[in-house]
């Protein structure tokens, strides 16, 4: 049997961002402590199964340290040897004791939320670190001997500058990481952020932000792999490539998603009823996710693209087809390497009208 990904969702935050909209409640210690054995439970349930990458994400997954090494501890004989293990951090929660435990539990990777290194913007985010704080656990995971360290930067923030997201990212280029995320401000309904008036930049705004983004990563190093990911040679994040190249992963946790067995599944926002149920309750999101939009869309985030002979094996698209369409596009927007089809970043920009005119077969 092939290994798969392993997602677990950590429903728990010490308090609410303004602009976030992931499923998490406030930590209380006991409710984690129930929530912990209602994950090993469903874990257990693919007794036989291996896995090659475990993602903690959330939510603040930090939070539940000990619990997660007892986790890994229990559950080790069905991680592959060479597994990627993420967690998952915010700086406010981090500490020496907390990333040696979780080193020594076999966590070889860390993603940091740190989002910016401007203490105003942080502030503005309603983010519970300031910049010395995530400088600080970088550096703490870096001493306790992760190597494969990851940030979160948030492009489009309020009051954001050119000048301040230069800083931000001369700062964390700096910093012992191998692998950054840049993300733009999104306003998500129902979230305080979309009930007030903020100054977000326009669509051509956002394009410079981008643009310059992908830039000076490129210029230190961190060579872009995918619209909004950026890593050092050999520290692309292998969990979340399979999302991209349609393999497959099991999601434990209220909120997860798993695409397994050729089905996309999803568990309830529901907390109480994960930790109630015996086994998680499961509702489909897609009975046959292997269609042609679905793939592009995927395989076109990344900067591997797509190869044309794939196209045709797995859905009898002709060649000539594909470059006709290709044919419509401006040049800038894309790259061909023999039958190999890829979005540059201008591309990347524009990628569901991109993928709205190659899919039109
Ligand atoms: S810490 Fe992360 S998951 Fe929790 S509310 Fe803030 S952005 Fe959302």
């Amino acid at each position: 049997m092939n290994s798969v990904g392993l997602y677990i969702h950590v429903p728990f935050c010490l308090s609410k961002c303004p602009y976030c909209d992931f499923y998490s409640v406030k930590y209380d210690e006991h409710t984690a402590k129930e929530y912990i054995k209602a994950v090993k439970r469903n874990i257990s349930a693919y007794n036989g199964v291996k896995f090659d990458t475990v993602y903690f994400g959330g939510g603040t997954p930090i939070l539940l340290w000990r619990e997660i090494s007892g986790l890994l501890t229990d559950i080790g004989g069905m991680i592959d040897n060479d597994a990627e293990i993420t967690v998952e951090a915010n700086p406010c929660c981090t500490d020496k004791e907390s990333l040696d435990s979780l080193y020594k539990s076999g966590v070889n990777r860390i993603s940091f939320g740190l989002q910016s290194s401007d203490d105003n913007e942080l502030k503005a985010l309603g983010r519970r670190h300031n910049a010395a704080m995530g400088e600080k656990a970088v550096k703490l995971a870096f001493n306790a001997g992760i190597r494969n360290i990851s940030a979160d930067i948030m492009l489009g923030i309020p009051k954001q500058t050119p000048d301040s997201l230069r800083e931000t990212l001369r700062r964390f280029t700096s910093l012992p990481l191998n692998h950054i995320s840049a993300y733009m401000l999104k306003i998500e309904p129902g979230t305080p952020f979309a009930a007030q008036r903020l100054e977000l930049p326009d669509e051509d705004g956002y394009a410079d932000i981008y643009l310059e983004t992908v830039s000076l990563l490129g210029q230190n190093g961190f060579k872009q792999y995918e619209i909004s990911n950026f890593a050092k040679s050999g520290f692309e994040c292998r969990h979340n490539l399979k999302y991209w190249r349609c393999e497959e992963y099991i999601g434990i946790g209220p909120a997860a998603h798993s695409y397994y067995n050729g089905k996309r599944y999803a568990v309830p926002r529901d907390l109480a009823g994960f930790i109630a149920d015996n086994l998680q309750e499961t509702y489909i999101t897609e009975n046959d996710p292997a269609d042609l939009e679905e793939y592009m869309m995927l395989r076109l985030r990344l900067s591997e693209g797509v190869d044309i002979n794939e196209l045709h094996r797995l859905f009898g698209i002709e060649k000539a087809a594909v470059l006709s369409r290709l044919s419509e596009l401006p040049p800038k927007l894309y790259r061909r390497k023999g039958d190999i089809i890829s979005l540059t970043p201008e591309g990347f920009l524009v990628s569901n009208a991109v993928i709205g005119i190659l899919t039109n077969i």
